[in-house]
């Protein structure tokens, strides 16, 4: 029996309050995994066999997961059924000796991740989150600003009075990179008498005053038990504070920080999680990865070898056959929807979409045959065989969905995970929620296309 889908209401309920605490990668992954368990998946490891109807999740580095439902039909045989998003998010991180002291304050010293405007990330109440890892391997979980009783992180900017100068630069130019740092630290000891003209200037009015730089590592290790090297084996992330909100009298918008791309990486959980009620004929799979936002590198972005190596170790359990051509098959026969968000029509910028293929706000997911730049240059383009049967599936489930590409010819671009499924032979097509202002520290996404992407998905899946 189908279960039945949740209403919009309860849908964009559930989806606030994911967003609000998924935000970083390692939180993504450790709420998607609570939330997988919770509804009845295992860890691979702990599985000898699959059979039909399992329920399997596989993590990396505790930042990317594929979980899949397993179906009637072997993996080998007929591949897999994926929605592939990515949970990582335009931020700012820490550099590995992040202290430093200037004019009498103590910063933490930031470098950017992903695509921003720098300009969009100034004087706002920032969070930070993270992990900082000891030499034994030991780890202290960091999460603060977004507590009410919290303090918060700022990057400052000049005023206008004294900012002629800025003014005069353009938007690339008026605030270096390297100025992106977070006050850490303001406080302020009052020089020993004794000591006085040894280590401080305070007699000297010329001089600017000294941060309390050994004050903050006292307090880091005191708080912390941290070190101020173990910071040079940290991730520790600079993300905007608060907490998701409703836009407008009739609420129909949310806003929030990484709707890219947890509006579609969450949507394809639930729907994976709504579709384990029935074993499908194909192995219905997720992925929710990380490192897209730098090009899909590392160890956990998708021009890894993590998904082949999943498939390998599903394989592994349905054959006592382990050759290397049941993962290439398995690979060339599976498909997937390359869940990622794209631009929405912003009606004060109508430049820079082509008429008639622009994503409107409140038409439901976009598919997007190809991304890429002007010539296409980085795109995979989808066959139209593949588009075809998508189109099936939605109109036969009702998806409220439209088709559209990201932006007019000449005017930019951007690419998603898709072209590095494709390379398997997969067949991928893009499709995903359309934002307003998308990479900024408060993107906007509307309800109605949050909740018709996890219906879109939960078609998939399910046809
Ligand atoms: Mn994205
Ligand atoms: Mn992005």
């Amino acid at each position: 029996m189908k279960k039945k889908q949740i209403s919009e209401a309860e849908y964009s309920a559930e989806y606030m309050r994911y967003l609000g605490i998924a935000k970083t990668e390692r939180r993504s992954y450790a709420e998607s995994v609570r939330l997988l368990e919770e509804g009845g998946f295992r860890d691979i490891s702990s599985f000898k066999t699959l059979k039909a109807g399992d329920k399997v999740y596989r993590g990396y580095e505790g930042r990317t997961v594929m979980a899949c439902v397993i179906g009637r039909k072997p993996v080998a045989e007929a591949g897999l059924k994926v929605v592939g998003g990515h949970t990582d998010a335009p931020r700012l991180d820490l550099k590995p000796r992040p202290v430093y002291e200037k004019g009498g304050l103590v910063y933490f010293d930031c470098h950017i991740y992903g695509g921003i405007k720098k300009y969009q990330w100034l004087v706002r109440p920032l969070a930070l989150y993270g992990t900082i890892v000891r030499k034994d391997g030991t780890r202290v979980d960091v999460a603060i600003g977004d507590k009410p009783s919290d303090p918060v992180f700022l990057i400052s900017d000049i005023l206008p009075h004294l900012g002629y100068d800025q003014a005069k630069k353009n938007r690339d130019e008026f605030f270096p990179a390297e100025d992106l740092d977070v006050i850490a630290w303001a406080g302020y000891t009052k020089p020993d008498a004794k000591k006085k003209g040894k280590d401080d200037d305070a007699d000297d009015p010329a001089a600017a005053p000294k941060g309390d730089r050994r004050a903050f590592v006292e307090f880091l290790k005191k708080t912390y038990k941290v070190e101020e090297e173990d910071l040079m084996s940290a991730e520790l992330e600079i993300v905007p504070a608060g907490m998701p909100r409703e836009v407008g009298f009739d609420r129909s918008l949310i806003a929030g920080y990484g709707h890219d791309d947890r509006v579609c990486s969450f949507a394809g959980l639930k729907a994976l999680l709504d579709a384990a009620d029935e074993v499908p004929d194909v192995t219905a799979s997720i992925l929710m990865c990380d490192k897209e936002e730098i090009g899909s590198m590392g160890s956990t972005g998708m021009q890894s070898s993590f998904f082949e190596n999943t498939v390998a170790e599903l394989i592994d359990r349905q054959t006592k056959d382990a050759r290397d051509i049941h993962t290439r098959r398995a690979l060339e026969r599976s498909s997937m929807l390359s869940a990622d968000v794209t631009a929405a029509y912003d009606p004060h910028f109508p430049d820079v979409n082509s008429t008639g293929n622009a994503a409107y706000l409140h038409r439901g997911p976009a598919a997007s045959k190809y991304t890429g730049g002007t010539s296409k240059s980085g795109s995979s383009d989808c066959g139209p065989e593949f588009v075809a049967e998508i189109r099936k599936i939605m109109d036969a489930e009702k998806v409220v969905w439209q088709m559209a590409e990201l932006g007019k010819m000449e005017k930019g671009g951007g690419g998603t995970i898709a072209q590095y499924m494709s390379r398997f032979g997969m067949k991928v097509l893009d499709m995903g929620t359309p934002l307003l202002n998308m990479h900024a520290p408060c993107e906007v996404a509307s309800k109605s296309d949050c909740y018709q992407t996890y219906r879109a998905y939960s078609a998939y899946l399910r046809s």
